[in-house]
């Protein structure tokens, strides 16, 4: 009979927000076959959710989907509180659901302004505020928040989105340098064009441009940006706090 080989996440739980599609997908899957007991969180897209436990599942992982809409405090609360009676922790916490919004400033209302800053800024508070007490009992902890490129380029016609996006990258560092003490460390990823259904309804001409600047040619796949997240959360990277990681093929240097 073959022993089972140790996989560097066994035992650990983890949260992946947003993981019934595109990268919150690729993240899970990334997870779980490191041996984390990943929970899919979705709050839509139930028959998606489904298809990355499957996929999970048909790759030797284990996990469950979770509900909830991550602007909801009570409704985080309650989802967090459900893990930790279901498997006694909470270790790995990715903050990675989002929507975007593009239109020019002039024309925005301020009902888009909040509707993007409640799900990619408040939501992540939501989850690290969640998680914190549980992580800090622990003395262990990794999140990784979900920032963008345009987070520190800027981009004409996201003026929300990036706004939303520069806020986790504030809220990364000084929790960072807050939680510190407690081993827990806390990274933002900032990925630049990766292919995903958020990227999916760019027109054509802009799709080009966009693709035209970046050095190495092409748009980023859901897994070069699991990867990243796989190895934060990894003991190779557990002197790595604060930091913001770039995944944009030379988009922005
Ligand atoms: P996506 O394909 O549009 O998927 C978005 C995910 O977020 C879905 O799983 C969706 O769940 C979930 N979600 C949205 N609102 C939610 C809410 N209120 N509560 C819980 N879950 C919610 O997006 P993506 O391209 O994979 O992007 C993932 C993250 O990376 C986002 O934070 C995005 O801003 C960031 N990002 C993406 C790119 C890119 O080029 N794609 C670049 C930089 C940064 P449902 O399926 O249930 O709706």
């Amino acid at each position: 009979m073959k022993t089972p080989v140790a996989r560097p996440l066994d035992g650990k739980t983890a949260l992946v927000t947003g993981g019934s599609r595109g990268i919150g997908r690729a993240i899970a899957v990334e997870l779980a076959s490191a041996g984390a007991f990943t929970y899919i969180n979705y709050v839509r897209s139930e028959e998606a959710a489904r298809e990355t436990l499957k996929i999970v599942e048909d790759q030797g992982g284990k996990g469950s989907l979770l509900r909830f809409d991550v602007s909801d405090f009570d409704a985080v609360n309650d989802a967090i509180q459900g893990i930790t009676k279901e498997t006694g922790r909470i270790d790995i916490l990715i903050n990675n659901a989002g929507v975007t919004l593009s239109g020019l400033f002039v024309r925005t209302k301020p009902e888009a302004w909040n509707s993007v800053m409640d799900v990619n800024l408040t939501g992540a508070f939501n989850c690290c505020r969640a998680v914190a007490r549980y992580m800090i009992k622990q003395r262990w902890g990794r999140i990784v928040n979900m920032t963008s490129v345009v987070a520190l380029s800027g981009n004409a016609g996201q003026v929300c989105y990036s706004a939303s996006k520069a806020g986790i990258i504030g809220l990364t560092k000084s929790l960072a340098r807050e939680l510190g003490s407690r081993n827990i460390c806390i990274n933002a990823v900032a990925p630049g064009f990766i292919e995903t259904d958020m990227t999916g309804s760019m027109e054509g001409k802009s799709r080009g441009e966009a693709l035209d600047q970046i050095p190495l040619g092409r748009a980023g796949m859901p897994d070069d940006v699991a990867g990243v997240v796989g190895f934060l959360v990894s003991g190779k990277a557990d002197y790595i706090t604060g930091q913001v990681m770039h995944i944009n093929g030379g988009l922005y240097m």
